[in-house]
C-alpha cells in the first residue's frame, strides 16, 4: 500500500495561529500543511487589533478604520486615553485570506474544507487522518482553537477562565462619535464591560464581554444588558450580524502532548487583561517557527518547547498579573492616576503595557515600580494584593534562578509584601 506523504509541519486549523505559523514555518525551509474545516477566512472573531502586528505582517488593507481617540472610559470619568492611532478594527477574513495568500508564497500547502478526524503514532511520525486523506508529519501544530480536543485526548487539560464575549453590528446607527473607540466601558457597576467600535458612517459595533462563559443560558441575559447599555449611551441603529464566543484565559500548564504542540486558543491565553490574541498569535508564530525548526533538525525536544515560547514571558507575565489585579480593584481616579504614572516614561510606555506587547520582567517591573510611585504609603495600604500572587512569584524566584531577572523578583515580593516606598 502506498504510503502518505510526510511534512516536516501539519498545522491543524487556519485561524490567526494556525496561518501565522505555517507561514512562518515554511519561510524557514519547512515542508507545511495546514488543515482546515472551513473554507479560508471564514472563522471569523476578531474586532480590533495593533498597529505594530498590522505593520510587520503587511496587512495594513485590512484596516476598516483609524479613530484619533482610544478611550479606556467609564461612564463616571475618563480613565484613559490614547491618542495616538494604536489600535484598529480590522477584517479578519481579508487578512485571514492575506496570511494564507503569504504562506503558500513561501511554500506552505492549505488545504481549506478538510477537516482533521483523529490521529495514530507511526514511529517518530504522526499520521493525521482527515475528512479526506492521510498525512504523515515529524511534528503537528494544534491550532484548533477554543474547541481542540487534542490535550483531552490525552486526558491533560488546562485550567481555563473564559472571557466570554457577545458584539452587535448596527447599521443605519447614530448617537456615537465616529472618531472615537470605547474599550472597557464599566458603564453599570458588576463585572461586565463594553466596548464602542465605530466601523464607518452609520456603522458601529458594540460589544459586551466579562470573565466568565458565554452560555446558551446567560447568552439573551448579556444581550438584554448591551441593548439597556446602547440606549442609555443613547446609541441607536439596526442590528444586521452578531458575533460571540469565549476566549480561553488562564493556566498553560499543558503545551505539548507527544508529537504535537499546541498554539493559540487551544493552548490558553495567560493574561487576563487581554483579550488580543489575534495579534499575540501572530507576534508568537515567530518563536513557534524557531522552535519547529529546531525540533525537525533534530537540535530541539518536545519538552524545550515550553520553555522557549514562555521563558523570556514567565516572569514578566507574573508581574503583569499583580498589576492586573491591582488596577481592577482601583476606582477611575486610582486607575487614572496609576496608568498616568507610567507616563514618566513616554506615550509609548503606555500603549506597550495595555497591549501587553512587552511581557520582558524588567518593563514589567518598571510599570509597577512607577505605578507604586504615584501613590501614597496610606494609599498604598489600603491595596490588598492577592496572597496567591506573592506565593506564585516567590515559587517562581525558586524554580527560575538561571533566569539572570529573577533576581528583580526578590525586589518586587519585598516591594508588595510592604517594604516598598518610605514616603508617606
Ligand atoms: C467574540 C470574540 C471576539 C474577539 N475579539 C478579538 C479582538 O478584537 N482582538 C483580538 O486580538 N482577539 C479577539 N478575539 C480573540 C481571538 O479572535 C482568538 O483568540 C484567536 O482567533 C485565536 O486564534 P486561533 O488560531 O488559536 O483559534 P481560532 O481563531 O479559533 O482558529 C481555529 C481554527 O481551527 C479550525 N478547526 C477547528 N477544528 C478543526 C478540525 N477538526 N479540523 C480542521 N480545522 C479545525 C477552525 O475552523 C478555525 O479556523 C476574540 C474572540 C472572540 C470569541
Amino acid at each position: 500500500m502506498e504510503k502518505s506523504p510526510v511534512y516536516d509541519i501539519i498545522i491543524l486549523g487556519a485561524g490567526p495561529a494556525g496561518l501565522s505559523s505555517a507561514l512562518n514555518c515554511a519561510k524557514k525551509g519547512l515542508r507545511v500543511l495546514v488543515l482546515e474545516q472551513n473554507a479560508i477566512g471564514m472563522t471569523q472573531k476578531t474586532w480590533l487589533t495593533f498597529g505594530y502586528v498590522i505593520d510587520r505582517f503587511a496587512l495594513s488593507e485590512c484596516v476598516i478604520r483609524r479613530y484619533s481617540r482610544v478611550v479606556f472610559s467609564s461612564y463616571l470619568g475618563s480613565r484613559y486615553e490614547c491618542r495616538k492611532n494604536f489600535l484598529f478594527p480590522i477584517d479578519e477574513e481579508r487578512a485571514l485570506i492575506l496570511l494564507a495568500e503569504q504562506a503558500v508564497k513561501a511554500g506552505a500547502k492549505i488545504r481549506g474544507k478538510e477537516a482533521f478526524v483523529n490521529y495514530r503514532h507511526d514511529g517518530n511520525l504522526v499520521v493525521i487522518h482527515s475528512e479526506k486523506g492521510a498525512y504523515r508529519a515529524r511534528l503537528v501544530i494544534d491550532a484548533m482553537g477554543y474547541e481542540s480536543r487534542i490535550l483531552s485526548s490525552c486526558r491533560l487539560k488546562n485550567d481555563t477562565v473564559d472571557m466570554g464575549c457577545l458584539s452587535l453590528f448596527l447599521k443605519n446607527a447614530d448617537g456615537f462619535d465616529p472618531k472615537t473607540c470605547f474599550l472597557y466601558d464599566s458603564y453599570f457597576p458588576g463585572s461586565d464591560y463594553f466596548w464602542v467600535v465605530p466601523l464607518g458612517p452609520g456603522i458601529v459595533m458594540a460589544g459586551i464581554f466579562f470573565f466568565s462563559s458565554l452560555t446558551p443560558s446567560n447568552r439573551d441575559e448579556k444581550e438584554a444588558l448591551l441593548r439597556k447599555y446602547l440606549s442609555q449611551r443613547g446609541i441607536k441603529g439596526v442590528v444586521f450580524k452578531k458575533r460571540m464566543g469565549n476566549i480561553p484565559l488562564g493556566s498553560q500548564a499543558n503545551f505539548f502532548v507527544p508529537g504535537f504542540i499546541l498554539f493559540g486558543d487551544s493552548a490558553n491565553t495567560p493574561l487576563p487583561s487581554s483579550g488580543f490574541s489575534f495579534s499575540r498569535c501572530l507576534e508568537e508564530s515567530l518563536v513557534v517557527s524557531e522552535f519547529a525548526q529546531g525540533y525537525v533538525n533534530g537540535k530541539m525536544q518536545l519538552r524545550d518547547y515550553k520553555t522557549k515560547i514562555l521563558s523570556a514571558k514567565i516572569p514578566g507575565i507574573e508581574v503583569h498579573l499583580i498589576i492586573s489585579d491591582m488596577l481592577a480593584k482601583f476606582s477611575d481616579s486610582m486607575l487614572n492616576k496609576a496608568i498616568g504614572g507610567m507616563g514618566i516614561f513616554g506615550d509609548e510606555f503606555i500603549i506597550d503595557f495595555l497591549s501587553g506587547r512587552n511581557m520582558n520582567v524588567d518593563f514589567c517591573i518598571k510599570a509597577l515600580t512607577a505605578i507604586l510611585k504615584t501613590f501614597s504609603l496610606s494609599e498604598l495600604s489600603n491595596l490588598s494584593l492577592r496572597q496567591e500572587y506573592l506565593k506564585r512569584l516567590t515559587s517562581l524566584y525558586n524554580l527560575l534562578p538561571a533566569v539572570p531577572s529573577a533576581q528583580i523578583l526578590r525586589q518586587v515580593v519585598k516591594a508588595v509584601t510592604g517594604q516598598f516606598g518610605k514616603r508617606k
